[in-house]
């Protein structure tokens, strides 16, 4: 008999909590010039979470109300056994929903195992249709796997497959009529999302910052936009149909407009670390105390800890703020 099963994640705001998202790995086979760390850091191999250890919270976040659970990272197709660790997430019946958030270099080798092991959705960030363009911003010429990544993953059956795209000014925002043209032309989801001064130099993230609604109104020039009123799962996205078009358009406005009073999320970093909000350092350790030997209880009454730090909204800002030491990779975006 589960101990906690009935209990429900509600934090002082009452937000309902059901979504921890895992940075399974700090590892990335890109380096783009916006995530990447400054300074990268080097982990050591016994500092990060085992899957056993992860799952370990896992299990225990399920048993306190936890249903949904992304794997991110990093890279999270770069951590060998990531999809056994699916597999096993897949027989916690209480999980209904099994996400990852990849970069799609991958994708295409492993879409139809990510599916047979239980992989419910996927997300692949795509900034650029522009092999150059891609060269430039990644460190690397690999456009073109993310785009069998993208194919391989629709052909597998993961429906929609979401595109996330982070908007800059003078970078991409000259083909963002282009990138939501795949929305009309497949059944793809593109998300794009405002740049965050996280992990990179503010300076350059308050000039590349495009606001969400500056996005909408280039979209308004495709076609006429119907609101969709997407399933939970579409989470803090805006989401809009263009004209008779086979997906949908998200709008995500991290900075412009909060959406910290829906936020229904925690956070497990790749070096064992549970953390209330991505925009905030807070966070609670927990890979020491699982290495001493904590019994189930005590991973509850950590994961409560950390969901008493949820603060009522992240203070991220370009003017002044707090700013953040952790970077993307690290916590897991
Ligand atoms: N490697 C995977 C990937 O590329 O999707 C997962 C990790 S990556 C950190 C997760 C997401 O965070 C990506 O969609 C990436 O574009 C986004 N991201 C990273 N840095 C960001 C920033 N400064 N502002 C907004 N989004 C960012």
């Amino acid at each position: 008999m589960n101990p906690f099963i009935d209990n429900i994640l509600t934090d002082s705001c009452q937000r309902r909590v059901n979504y921890l998202r895992i940075s399974v790995t700090d590892r990335c086979n890109l380096r783009c010039r916006y995530c990447a760390p400054l300074i990268p850091k080097q982990i050591r191999k016994n500092e990060l979470l085992t899957f056993e250890e992860m799952y370990r919270v896992v299990e225990t976040a399920v048993a306190c109300g936890i249903t949904k659970v992304r794997l991110t990272g990093g890279e999270p197709l770069c951590r060998r056994g990531v999809i056994d660790f699916i597999r096993r997430l897949r027989d916690l019946p209480e999980l209904t929903d099994i996400s990852m958030t990849s970069n799609g270099t991958m994708v295409a080798a492993h879409a139809a195992r990510l599916k047979e092991a239980g992989l419910n959705r996927i997300n692949i960030s795509l900034d650029t249709l522009d092999r150059d363009k891609f060269r430039w911003l990644t460190g690397a010429d690999r456009f073109s796997e993310v785009w069998e990544g993208i194919e391989a993953a629709s052909e597998s059956g993961f429906d929609p497959v979401k595109i996330n795209t982070v908007v800059m000014k003078g970078f991409n925002d000259d083909e963002i009529e282009q990138m939501a043209g795949l929305a009309v032309r497949f059944p793809f989801h593109v998300r794009f999302i405002e740049y965050m001064p996280i992990g990179i130099d503010p300076s350059d993230a308050r000039s590349s910052f495009l606001p969400v609604s500056e996005v909408e109104a280039k979209i308004r020039r495709l076609g006429k936009l119907t609101p969709v009123s997407g399933p939970a799962a579409s989470g803090p996205a805006v989401q809009y149909r263009i004209g008779e078009g086979k997906g949908e358009v998200g709008l995500i406005g991290s900075m412009s407009s909060h959406f910290c009073s829906s936020c229904n999320r925690l956070r497990l970093t790749a070096t064992g670390y549970l953390r209330p909000c991505l925009l905030s350092d807070d966070q609670v350790n927990v890979i020491k105390p699982i290495r001493r030997g904590i019994t189930d209880s005590e991973i509850k009454a950590l994961i409560l800890e950390t969901l008493s730090k949820k603060g009522k909204e992240h203070l991220l800002s370009f003017t002044g703020g707090p700013s953040l030491q952790s970077c993307m990779g690290s916590i897991g975006g």
